[in-house]
């Protein structure tokens, strides 16, 4: 099978911690995905000559599908988000995708009210879902939500405004402790308690971000009763269970 390439055709540093990418396909054909999806990027080879591959998911519109967008965290020691940031415009990567079942069942989601969460980076899936042609029509059955660190965090508040300029509904951001702070899954949680506690339960669910929070999260909806195979989870980091960050809800 032939290649697959994408072509930087721009990119944008939004701050000391994020760079926002939009590519096209090489051959000319759109890119047709289903809001929420990722790719996958191939950013060259490691020192073993093991090629750096790694997800990354799409926050632009899927009705737009000459290009597409992804926002890159910069985490200092990391091999692809170090790559990334000298790829110059014009510049060609070998990818895969879209991939992600889940987003993609056009059956999910189900009539009824839908929760999206993200925590961190995972914003990109948020963004995605929302300007997405599936959610276009749901968006006042939907709650979102925004589970970050600090304000300057890779994507700024005003940032995340313009990109969600053209949909009406904007997520609620809550601050959460850093990712090595041990306080931080149950501050997460505290948070997620209190917004559940006004609301009907979710009969749909995306989450997207830190594992160690979404899958205590993912817990609680399921106690609740929201069926375990209408949540989707994308973990970003975290993806694998830590014993030791076990939380429990009281
Ligand atoms: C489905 C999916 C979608 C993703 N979408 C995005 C996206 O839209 N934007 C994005 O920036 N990343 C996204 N990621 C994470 C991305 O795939 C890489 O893991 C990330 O860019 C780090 O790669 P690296 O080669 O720079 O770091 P590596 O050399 O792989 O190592 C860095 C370490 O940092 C951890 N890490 C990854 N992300 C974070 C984070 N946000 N905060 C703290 N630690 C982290 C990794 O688990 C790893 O242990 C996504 C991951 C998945 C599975």
């Amino acid at each position: 099978m032939s290649q697959k390439l994408l072509k930087l055709i721009h990119k944008e540093n939004l701050n000391l911690s994020s760079d926002l990418y939009q590519f096209e396909r090489s051959d000319g054909f759109p890119f047709e995905f289903v809001g929420g999806q990722y790719v996958i990027l191939n950013v060259g080879n490691d020192n073993e000559g093991k090629p750096i591959k790694r997800a990354y998911s799409i926050l632009s519109s899927d009705s737009k599908t000459n290009s597409f967008q992804i926002c890159v965290k910069r985490l200092g020691t990391g091999k692809a988000s170090s790559i990334l940031p000298e790829l110059k415009l014009g510049e060609e990567l070998e990818y895969s995708g879209p991939w992600g079942k889940f987003v993609g069942d056009p059956t999910w989601p189900s009539p009824g009210f839908s929760l999206v969460l993200a925590t961190d980076t995972g914003i990109t899936t948020l963004a995605g879902l929302l300007l997405s042609k599936k959610f276009s029509g749901r968006l006042d059955s939907t709650i979102t939500v925004w589970l970050k660190t600090k304000e300057e965090d890779f994507l700024s508040e005003n940032k995340l405004r313009e990109i969600l300029s053209e949909i009406s509904n904007f997520p609620t951001i809550f601050q959460i402790p850093s990712i090595s702070d041990p306080n931080r899954i149950s501050s997460a949680l505290e948070i997620f308690k209190s917004i559940l506690g006004d609301c009907t339960v979710p009969e749909n669910a995306f989450l997207s971000g830190d594992g160690n929070i979404l899958r205590e999260v993912r817990s609680e909806l399921v106690r609740l009763g929201t069926l375990e195979s209408r949540i989707g989870m994308e973990a970003f980091f975290n993806t694998q269970r830590n014993p030791s960050q076990a939380v429990s809800l009281g």
